[in-house]
C-alpha cells in the first residue's frame, strides 16, 4: 500500500494511518470478546450471503468504511477459532508476537521467492528454519521449505522423494517424466491422512502404486506388517510414517520404521502435521524417537505452534534431490551467485509468495525453547484432565490412549454420539468436531490452542456433561 500525501490516485497518509488503527482496534475488541461470545458462528449461510453480498459497486468506497462493514457484517460469521474452547479439527491459535508479524508482512509484502526481493524475509526463514531444525531434532544439514501447510509440505517431501528413489534407478525424472519409468511403490499406513494421498496423486504416483500397512486401533502402522509387505517386491519405495494420528494423536513406532526402512533401501517419509512438535519437549520426545533418521519431514506452524494460518514446513535430509524436484529458473530471474545466500525458490513449488517466515521467527522467538515445550506440555495436560473428566459423564467412552492433545470419545451408538455433538457446538460452550472411526460416530477434541486454561476445559467438560444429559432425557 503506497500512502500519497494528498495524492491523486489514493488516500492520504493521515486517512491510510486512521484505517490501520481503526482496523487494530476492530482486531483488539474481537480478541477481547473471544471469552464470553458463543465459539461457533450465530448466523446462517443465507444470512451471511445477504450481510456480504450486493453488487460490485461502480465507483470506489472509502477504506474505514469498506474495512467496517466487512468487519460488522463478517461477525456472526467467523467462528471463535483463536478461543481457548476451540478444540476441532486440529487447528492452533494465534500467538501474540505471531500475529502481529504476521500483519507485518502484509505492510511489509516482500515477496522472498528470491533474495532480492526480500532479504530479510528470506534471512527470517533461513534463522528459523535453523530453529525448527535445532528444536525437533532433525539433521543439522536438511534443507527446508516454508510452504502455506503439510499437504503442500507431503507435496516438496515427496517429490523429493521421486527424485532420489528414480535416480537411483538411473532414471531423471525431472527430465524424462514418469512416462516410462521403472515402477516405485509407495507404503502407507491404513490410518495415514488424506493429505498424503492427494501429495501423491499431483506427483503423478497414483493408487495402484500404493501398498496400504495394516495400523492398531489408534493408528499405528504395524511394523512386522510393513517388514512383510517391503519384501515382497524388489522395487524401490517410498514409506509414509505418521506422528500424530488425525484422531487419535498416535505416532507410529517411528525407530521401528526407520530400521526397516534403511533396511530395505527405502526413503522414510514422516506425516508430523501435528505431533513431531512432540519433539521439542522433554517429556514428550520420546514419543517420537527415531524421526531423525527418516529422510524428509512435513508438518505444520498453524497446528501446534500457533502461528495464524496459513503455514506449513517441509524438511529434507538430502539438500541435493530437495533442489533437484523444486528449482526452477529464467534469464530475468536473479537467483544465486554471491551474496545471494538463500532463494526460497529453489525449495519451495510456490513461485511468488508470501513471507512466512516472519510469523514463525515471531513465535519460535516469542516462545523460546522452553516455551515451546511448555506448550506442548501444557495442551496434552489438558487433552488429559479432559478425558479423566470424561470418566464421570455417563455413557461417555474414550476410545483412544491420550498419548498427545487429542480425546476420541463416543456415547453408546452413533445416534447419540451425533446428538450430543450437535447439543455441545449449540451450546456455544465449546467446538469439537465427529468423526467415523472402527467403533462408528466419535467426537473429536483436540486441544492446540496456546490459550486454552483450566477453566476452558471444565467449561468444555460441562456442556458435554450437559448434552449427554439432555440426550439422555430426550
Ligand atoms: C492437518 C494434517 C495434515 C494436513 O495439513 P495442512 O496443514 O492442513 O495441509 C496432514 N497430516 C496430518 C496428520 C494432519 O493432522
Amino acid at each position: 500500500m503506497v500512502a500519497k500525501q494528498d495524492g491523486p490516485t489514493g488516500p492520504s497518509a493521515g486517512v491510510v494511518e486512521e484505517l490501520l488503527n481503526r482496523t487494530a482496534r476492530i482486531a483488539t475488541d474481537w480478541l477481547a470478546s473471544l471469552d464470553r461470545r458463543p465459539v461457533g458462528e450465530s448466523a446462517s449461510v443465507d444470512e451471511l450471503r445477504a450481510r456480504l453480498g450486493g453488487p460490485l459497486p461502480t465507483g470506489p468506497v472509502d477504506p474505514l468504511v469498506v474495512v467496517e462493514e466487512l468487519a460488522r457484517a463478517a461477525e456472526p460469521g467467523l467462528v471463535a477459532i483463536p478461543s481457548g474452547r476451540y478444540f476441532g479439527f486440529v487447528i492452533g491459535g494465534g500467538l501474540p508476537a505471531a500475529v502481529a508479524a504476521d500483519w507485518l508482512t502484509s505492510v511489509w509484502d516482500q515477496c522472498p521467492g528470491f533474495y532480492a526481493c526480500g532479504p530479510a524475509a528470506s534471512v527470517a526463514e533461513e534463522v528459523a528454519g535453523g530453529w525448527v531444525r535445532e528444536l525437533l531434532g532433525l539433521p543439522r544439514t536438511a534443507s527446508f521449505a516454508f510452504v502455506t501447510g503439510c499437504q503442500m509440505a507431503h507435496l516438496t517431501c515427496l517429490a523429493a522423494a521421486r527424485h532420489q528413489v528414480l535416480r537411483g534407478l538411473g532414471w531423471d525424472v525431472e527430465q524424462r517424466g514418469l512416462a516410462g519409468a521403472p515402477p516405485v511403490r509407495v507404503l502407507l499406513g491404513a490410518r495415514r491422512h488424506v493429505s498424503v494421498d492427494r501429495a501423491l496423486r499431483f506427483l503423478g504416483i497414483g493408487r495402484d502404486s500404493v501398498r496400504v500397512v495394516p495400523a492398531d486401533t489408534d493408528g499405528r502402522i504395524e511394523v512386522p506388517a510393513l517388514r512383510r509387505e517391503l519384501a515382497v517386491e524388489d522395487v524401490p519405495a517410498i514409506v509414509c510414517a505418521q506422528a500424530g494420528e488425525v484422531n487419535t494423536g498416535a505416532v507410529d513406532d517411528l525407530a521401528g520404521v526407520a530400521d526397516a526402512a534403511r533396511e530395505a533401501g527405502a526413503w522414510l517419509h514422516v506425516d508430523g502435521a501435528f505431533g513431531l512438535w512432540a519433539a521439542a519437549s522433554p517429556a514428550f520426545r520420546h514419543l517420537v524417537a527415531g524421526a531423525e533418521r527418516a529422510d524428509s519431514w512435513a508438518f505444520d506452524a498453524h497446528k501446534w505452534l500457533n502461528v495464524p494460518y496459513d503455514s506449513g514446513l517441509a524438511f529434507c535430509a538430502h539438500p541435493d534431490a530437495h533442489r533437484a524436484a523444486m528449482t526452477a529458473t529464467a534469464g530475468y530471474l536473479v537467483q544465486g551467485g554471491p551474496g545471494h545466500p538463500r532463494d526460497a525458490m529453489d525449495w519451495t513449488p510456490a513461485f511468488s509468495r508470501r513471507a512466512r517466515g516472519f510469523a514463525v521467527y515471531a513465535a519460535l522467538r516469542s516462545l523460546g525453547r522452553q516455551g515451546v515445550a511448555e506448550l506442548v506440555e501444557r495442551t496434552c495436560g489438558h487433552a488429559r484432565t479432559f478425558a479423566a473428566g470424561l470418566a464421570a459423564v455417563p455413557g461417555c467412552q474414550v476410545l483412544n490412549e491420550v498419548v498427545l492433545n487429542q480425546v476420541l470419545f463416543r456415547f453408546g451408538d452413533d445416534r447419540t454420539t451425533d446428538q450430543v455433538l450437535r447439543r455441545v457446538v449449540d451450546s456455544g460452550e465449546a467446538w469439537m468436531s465427529g468423526t467415523t472411526v472402527g467403533a462408528g460416530r466419535a467426537i473429536r477434541m483436540s486441544v492446540s490452542n496456546w490459550q486454552t486454561s483450566d477453566r476452558d476445559i471444565a467449561r468444555a467438560l460441562a456442556a458435554v456433561q450437559a448434552a449427554a444429559v439432555g440426550v439422555g432425557r430426550g
